[in-house]
């Protein structure tokens, strides 16, 4: 953990701050053919016991267990069509994989062990009880805790839902987030690029990591730097959003206008600027139970700000974790330390022999937003004097 270094926050106490002023989730129920990357607000008890009956392993012959022998073969269960005839000794009953075992059988001989002894005539081999038997509840029984709130579905949890019978659970309800870039300089793609101007890439990167994070974009637009526009756009953005993210001027140049509208529209400061390189101009700031972060412009300053800070708010909001998968790795290349920040290395996860290796994508300038292209973690290094070598391990979140 690192301090208070000079007027920046440490990440840490930043992670903190932000967190605890999250709110609990609000829930709604979700239909499972929309439950996809939603997470659970409620424990899942089994109604039932899955399977919900004995059945059978394999096609072929239900019987009673015991040495090789001659046997009359009388009906046959199917998947979904029982048979009514029961198994006694001298007596088989045909079955195929999923259909329930007869009563009477406690085994059944694969098909691949028996062979024909002529008309309704069956030659089994030996079997013991519970030979190619699925026992009802084998996989989860009746009144057994199967998830947890805060499990996200993915598909395994969306089936297990299914297999208990469910088509809808509680969830928490995805957090609406406002998103805003600033810059007289941007260009919305598809449109042609003026002299002067550059694409907006925030626009997209951040709506793609919050969609990821589970939040719901409910609005979306570019502010020039104009101190009453930026206000109004603020203004709109707090009355419908749980987060708002705005991007850019958030510094103290003059064409820097989102710190004073934020304060003129009473959102309370917690932090700015944080020891963290690239995502030094992080801003972060409450209105009742709305979140504001101030984004750094600089786009991949803004995507590892979004990673460490807002993800971990939105996951929260919906009573997730919001910690991101950790790992350690050794380092691929040699980092030059910030003495005072901590720095988040854009890095490609290498699996070795010697494990984990973490090599930097290429020249880590905050504005080169292409060194994230194909970054599988950030290593999180220093703050320190000098350089760590190549092998050093290090920690790294996985993106
Ligand atoms: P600012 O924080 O407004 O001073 O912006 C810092 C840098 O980030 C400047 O070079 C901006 O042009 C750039 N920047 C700001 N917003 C965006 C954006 N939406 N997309 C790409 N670059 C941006
Ligand atoms: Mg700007």
């Amino acid at each position: 953990m690192i301090g208070q270094v000079g007027d920046l926050t440490s990440p840490d106490d930043a992670r903190r701050s932000i967190l605890a002023a999250v709110g609990d989730p609000e829930t709604e129920e979700v239909a499972l053919t929309a439950g996809l990357g939603r997470v659970l607000a409620e424990a899942v008890e089994s109604p039932l016991d899955v399977p919900p009956f004995d059945s059978s392993a394999m096609d072929g012959f239900a019987v009673l267990a015991g040495p090789e022998d001659e046997l009359e073969v009388r009906g046959e269960s199917r998947a979904g069509h029982p048979s009514s005839e029961a198994v006694r000794p001298g007596l088989a009953v045909r079955i195929s994989t999923g259909a329930p075992i007869p009563d009477g059988a406690d085994a059944v001989v694969e098909v691949e062990r028996t062979g024909s002894a002529g008309d309704d005539r069956v030659r089994v081999g030996r079997s013991e009880a519970g030979a190619n038997v699925r026992r009802a509840g084998e996989d989860l029984r009746r009144g057994q805790l199967v998830m947890a709130p805060g499990t996200e579905l993915g598909p395994a949890e969306l089936g297990v839902l299914a297999s208990l019978g469910r088509d809808r659970a509680l969830c928490a309800r995805r957090p609406r987030l406002a998103l805003l870039v600033t810059g007289d300089e941007l260009t919305e793609p598809g449109e042609p690029l003026q002299a002067g101007h550059i694409y907006s890439s925030n626009s997209s990167a951040l709506a793609a990591q919050a969609e990821r994070a589970g939040a719901q974009i409910t609005l979306r637009a570019k502010v020039p730097d104009d101190r009453e526009t930026t206000e109004a756009a603020l203004a709109g953005a707090l009355e419908s959003a749980d987060v708002v993210l705005i991007s850019g001027g958030v510094s103290v140049g003059p064409h820097d206008h989102v710190k004073p509208a934020l304060h003129a529209l009473g959102v309370e400061e917690r932090f700015w600027r944080v020891a963290l390189r690239p995502g030094k101009p992080t801003w972060f700031g409450l209105r009742g139970r709305t979140l504001v972060f101030g984004m750094p412009g600089n786009p991949v300053s803004a995507m590892v700000c979004f990673q460490l800070f807002a993800r971990p708010a939105l996951r929260t909001l919906q009573g997730a974790s919001p910690e991101a998968a950790r790992a350690t790795a050794r380092l691929a290349a040699p980092v030059t330390l910030s003495p005072t920040r901590l720095e988040a290395v854009r890095c490609r996860l290498l699996t070795t022999e010697e494990g984990l290796e973490a090599e930097p994508t290429g020249d880590q300038g905050s504005h080169r937003l292409s060194s994230m292209l194909g970054a599988d973690c950030l290593a999180l290094v220093g703050p320190g004097e000098g350089e760590l070598a190549a092998g050093e391990r290090v920690e790294v979140e996985l993106l």
